[in-house]
């Protein structure tokens, strides 16, 4: 294995110090910050996700209430929960946890939530407010990726960025914020012909397909940056990304691990977000 490592680990580490700062000024205002977590899905990996964002607010000091629906919910049901969450002064941050019950769709069912409170960035709002380049909470996920790539100092702008997977709450988001970097930005799906010469073009290729060991040596420039955003869980209840790491390893210039990568970030920037969120509420509220 010849490419550098790119660990999460000191990247989560340094947003968390930043939320710990903003928690301690909510603390000393009276202020409890309250993450609420809403699942409807028996999804092994978003169960995976949803321990260790319990593990990780109980750590800094943030509330978190986690609401399990069934994954048969109806929309209206999912709908009335983030109402009365967004509703609820107590709460500060509200993730909505996919994959969602079938036939919902994400952008629709999160636009329940407060645009205050979409620390995950969910919304129609949100992601729209992203695309027109105005403030709003990204997606955790894709703000993890640029966090990443800052913190290993891999600079975006004007190079050839590929990105493969065009979900709503990692590929588009991701795109776009690459894009406001001034990347040159292809976004590849389960559609995209002759996946390898595209991903070849790549110097910063971001994977997140959920198909475990789809990015070979062959989909990969030597030297490019690999960012592999997949969780996967296997049937010993490990986790492993979307990346063969053995092969990529030898011909990247840097591979994120999974796990200990993109995964352990996206942890700390929703814990950010929430500190934030509930920040903001005490200074409008004041
Ligand atoms: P999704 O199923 O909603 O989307 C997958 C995307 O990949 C689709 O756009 C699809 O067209 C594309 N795709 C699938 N197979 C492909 C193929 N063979 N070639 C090219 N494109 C293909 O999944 P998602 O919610 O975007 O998540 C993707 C992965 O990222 C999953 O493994 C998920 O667990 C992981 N994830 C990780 C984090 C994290 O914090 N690390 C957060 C969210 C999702």
């Amino acid at each position: 294995v010849t490419a550098a490592l790119l660990s999460g680990r000191e990247v989560a580490a340094r947003l968390r110090a930043r939320a710990s700062e903003v928690l301690a000024e909510c603390a000393a205002a009276g202020i409890t910050v309250r993450l609420a977590i809403v699942v409807a899905t028996a999804d092994e990996s978003a169960a995976w996700y949803v321990r260790s964002l319990r593990a990780a607010t109980a750590r800094l000091g943030i509330e978190c209430e986690v609401t399990e629906l069934s994954p048969s919910a109806m929309a209206t049901e999912v709908s009335t929960v983030l109402e009365e969450l967004s509703a609820n002064a107590l709460v500060h941050g509200i993730a909505l946890q996919t994959p969602l019950p079938a036939g919902l769709s994400l952008a629709q069912t999160a636009s329940a939530i407060d645009p205050a409170k979409d620390v995950d960035g969910s919304s129609a709002l949100s992601l729209g407010r992203l695309l027109a380049g105005l403030p709003a909470f990204a997606p955790a996920t894709a703000q993890a990726v640029l966090e990443l790539l800052d913190f290993h100092g891999v600079g975006v702008s004007g190079r050839r960025a590929v990105v493969v997977g065009r979900s709503v709450v990692v590929g588009k988001p991701v795109a776009q914020l690459l894009l406001a970097r001034d990347a040159t930005v292809t976004v590849c799906h389960s559609r995209t012909p002759e996946l390898a010469a595209v991903t070849r073009e790549a110097d910063v290729l971001v994977v997140a397909a959920g198909r475990p060991g789809l990015i070979t040596a062959d989909h990969v420039r030597p030297g490019a940056v690999v960012i592999d955003v997949g969780t996967n869980t296997t049937d010993d209840g490990s986790l492993t990304g979307d990346v063969d790491a053995a092969s990529v390893g030898a011909v990247a210039g840097g591979l994120s691990p999974v796990p200990g990568g993109v995964g352990l970030v996206t942890t700390a920037q929703l814990l950010l977000n929430t500190v934030t969120a509930a920040s903001r509420a005490r200074l409008l509220a004041s």
